[in-house]
């Protein structure tokens, strides 16, 4: 037979599949044959969404909400994440100046398409959230990555490393607290940011999907602090995914320039169209409704992060900071690596996941060898399981 005349677009040669996706994959496969997996790989809240918010959905599909939406979604919804920014940050944007969308994830991409062209030079600091790099690449841009700094809070951003690159930038994409580190950019790191931004004509796009989930110390350091002087230059992105563990609804949003809004509902209406109306209306109750569930899952990611962060630092051959944020840690495993005799975290993390049913995601995924990432969205028992059995692969005690 005569080859395929099937010819795949060239953008697509430099994408990948998300890894963190294939680690899903095989956990589940494993999971199929009978095998106890305990999985630290999931990106996604071990919860379940609250109850008022999933009443306000029931309530939507009752009152026939199943009709076209605003292609930036509803207005309701639009004034409460206006609302929610002037209550937790004391800064306004106007509802014209948000978009809501299929997840941050599809928001993002909407953002890509209108911002970035062939030649433009995007920069990203590694670990970075998969989809970033690929996102920009996608539109024809290229990535200018950059490494962060180390610190007992793990791999921090830092504004300096962008100086070389002053004025050759389009924009520069920040992800305070970090998938995958869970690090968070302190206040005074974040002014630095908003300051290159402004003196060079960066875009600054602040990912800031897990603002709820930050331990301190303080506050998380939105760069919503920073509007009046980024102006146009200010694009921030959130989702409802984690905060309210709504994964599976898919709606995310951005504030930013009408101008940036607009492009991205002309690209938004030829795509999507808008999330779905039901999903809106839950959304809504998410933001508007009572925030006691969001406090309470706050404070029980804290719980686990305090407990797997100590047992993680006992086990030989790994090193784990104490991130700030999220509900990700981030450790170095290169002397467990070199116990085992891995060339790469790649090859680390597939030996856990065949001989001891640990699922994780290799630093690689994220631009960082040497390094895994472990989610600490599982109940606690679970937690402490996936802990004794790399202990036991690996022998307790200092590196
Ligand atoms: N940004 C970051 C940093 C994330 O970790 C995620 C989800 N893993 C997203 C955006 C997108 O999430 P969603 O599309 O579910 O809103």
């Amino acid at each position: 037979m005569s080859g395929s005349v099937l010819r795949l677009a060239k953008r697509l040669d430099v994408v990948s599949v998300s890894p963190t996706l294939v680690v899903m994959m095989e956990a589940k496969a494993l999971r199929a044959k009978g095998v106890d997996v305990v999985d630290f790989g999931a990106g996604e809240p071990d919860f379940n969404t609250p109850e008022n918010i999933k009443q306000a959905g029931r309530q939507a599909i009752t009152d026939d909400l199943s009709h076209y939406t605003d292609t930036a979604g509803i207005v309701e919804l639009r004034r409460a994440i206006v609302e929610r920014y002037r209550r937790l940050y004391d800064v306004s944007w106007d509802e014209t100046e948000v978009i809501t969308g299929v997840g941050g994830k599809n928001v993002l991409f909407l953002l890509a398409m209108s911002l970035f062209d062939p030649g433009d030079r995007v920069a990203l600091f590694a670990p970075y959230w998969v989809s970033f790099p690929e996102q920009v690449r996608m539109c024809g841009a290229g990535t200018v990555i950059l490494p962060c700094e180390e610190t007992p809070g793990g791999p921090v951003p830092r504004a300096r490393s962008l100086e070389p690159h002053a004025g050759t930038l389009k924009a520069v994409i920040l992800n305070s607290p970090c998938n995958p580190s869970g690090a968070v950019i302190p206040p005074d790191e974040v002014a630095r940011f908003a300051g290159f931004a402004a003196r060079t004509g960066a875009i600054l796009i602040s990912d800031e999907t897990y603002d709820a989930f930050h331990y301190g110390p303080g506050a998380h350091a939105s760069f919503a602090a920073h509007r009046a002087r980024l102006g146009d230059q200010l694009m921030l992105v959130n989702s409802l995914s984690k905060t309210y563990a709504m994964t599976g609804w898919r709606v995310g949003y951005a504030l930013g320039p009408r101008l940036v809004i607009e492009a991205m509902k002309k690209v938004q209406s030829h795509d999507a169209t808008h999330t779905a109306a039901v999903a809106q209306a839950a959304a809504l109750e998410a933001i508007r409704g009572p925030q006691g569930s969001v406090a309470a899952m706050r404070d029980e990611y804290l719980r686990r992060r305090d407990a797997l962060v100590p047992a993680l630092n006992r086990i030989r051959g790994i090193s784990c900071p104490l991130p700030g944020g999220a509900f990700y840690v981030f450790p170095d495993v290169t002397g467990a690596m070199a116990k085992l005799g891995c060339a790469t975290s790649i090859e680390f993390a597939r030996r856990l996941m065949t001989e001891i049913a640990v699922a994780t995601v290799p630093g690689e995924a994220f631009g960082v060898p040497g390094r895994l990432r472990l989610s600490y969205a599982l109940a606690p028992e679970r937690m402490r399981e996936g802990v004794a059995r790399m202990g036991r692969l690996l022998g307790e005690g200092a590196a």
